[in-house]
């Protein structure tokens, strides 16, 4: 199925990621369409029209739903029983197996698992009995994450010694099971990694799929800070079993658009850590750095388009976030003639939020 340019995309979710996707898709000729609930935000200034609804409400989805030809979604904390409503009379692209396998950290791990990727140690747990069972097992130092909603280092705290587990249990809010099926959090053993990396691919509608060069990443308080192509050579020799690993979930959930896997690079080859059913701040640098960008060919399979080029333009780029009071810098960044600046439009400044990113060509 075709949706030809002219027509309308629904986008769930109003930050920086709709924004950059509204931009691109207004380049190829279509509207989009904005559900949040926030009164405005990134993606609601760039946008044709918006919603203004909770995501777990049916009755604003189903008006979102009945004005768009096709629905996408640029965060994966959406209720897919709620989203599943919608795909009954709107194309919903990726699917809700994308959504279901990874907004819950425990499904995304057996995800990649069942496809002979390797991951940290881990054990659901879901209250302070069963972390310190979890904690004598995998032992220290570990990593405690809630399950679900987790984003930029949020929802997660460290274990260093034993005695930290009920402590870690308090700062990730002691949440509780939100059903009988799955627990509320996860303990993971810490890596030792050489670097962090990513794989960003773009599955079409057709099963095409086309790969960016594999960024390095390096994160600062559990959020991303820069992300470099190339990625140094002892990174790059884990790229290949990566992107396979990344190629076969893709085939696997049957999914149209942009995936992301991350991955640490260790002594013992490639880990998987997480992975996103869409487009990710990590492939920011492609906006300018690859022939086509991920925002792009986003919209371009979930459209049904032909997918452009992936390939880097110049052989060095360097993406950094603008984190929080970072932004204030905008005169001294835009100084440097080799500087594309990115601002979100985010009224207030807070530590922690990303306000904008740069990137660095050549
Ligand atoms: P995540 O939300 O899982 O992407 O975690 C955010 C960041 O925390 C990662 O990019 C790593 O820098 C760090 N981190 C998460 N899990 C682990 C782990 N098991 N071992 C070491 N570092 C981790």
């Amino acid at each position: 199925m075709i949706v030809a340019p002219g027509a309308t995309i629904g986008i769930v979710g109003g930050g920086q990621l709709g924004r950059m996707l509204a931009i691109a898709a207004a380049q190829l000729g279509y509207r989009s369409h904005i559900l949040s609930p926030e009164a405005s935000g990134p993606a609601t200034e760039v946008a044709a029209a918006w919603t203004r609804g909770d995501y777990d409400d049916w009755e604003s989805m189903r008006r979102f739903g009945e004005a768009v030809d096709v629905v996408t979604y640029e965060f994966e904390n959406v209720d897919p029983h709620t989203v599943a409503g919608l795909a009954g009379f709107v194309p919903l692209r990726p699917s809700c197996l994308s959504l279901d396998v990874s907004r819950y950290r425990p499904n995304e791990k057996q995800c990649a698992e069942r496809m002979g990727g390797a991951t940290a140690p881990w054990r659901t747990v879901r209250d302070p009995a069963e972390l310190a069972a979890a904690v004598d097992q995998l032992g220290t130092p570990a990593i405690l994450k809630t399950c679900m909603f987790g984003y930029d280092g949020k929802g997660q705290a460290r274990i260093d010694r034993r005695e930290d587990a009920d402590g870690a249990w308090q700062a990730i809010g002691a949440p509780s099971p939100q059903d009988a099926n799955s627990a509320p959090a996860i303990l993971e053993k810490r890596v030792d990694f050489l670097a962090e990396f990513s794989v960003i691919l773009c599955r079409g509608a057709d099963g095409a799929i086309v790969v960016w060069d594999t960024p390095e990443n390096v994160h600062r308080g559990g959020i991303l800070d820069t992300s470099t192509l190339p990625a140094r050579p002892e990174v790059l020799a884990q790229a290949s079993a990566a992107v396979e690993l990344a190629k076969g979930i893709a085939e696997q959930l049957g999914h149209i658009g942009v995936l992301t896997c991350e991955f640490f690079a260790t002594v013992d080859g490639p880990i998987f850590n997480e992975m996103a059913p869409r487009v990710h701040n990590s492939g920011h640098w492609t906006i300018e750095g690859a022939v086509t960008s991920q925002f792009e060919n986003h919209i371009r399979a979930i459209c049904g388009l032909p997918l452009g080029d992936a390939g880097l333009v110049v052989p060095k780029v360097r993406m950094k976030n603008l984190i929080g009071e970072d932004a204030a810098r905008w005169r001294e960044i835009l100084s440097d003639p080799c500087a594309h600046l990115h601002l979100y439009g985010k009224g207030e400044t807070r530590p922690g939020r990303k306000m904008g990113h740069v990137t660095w060509l050549g």
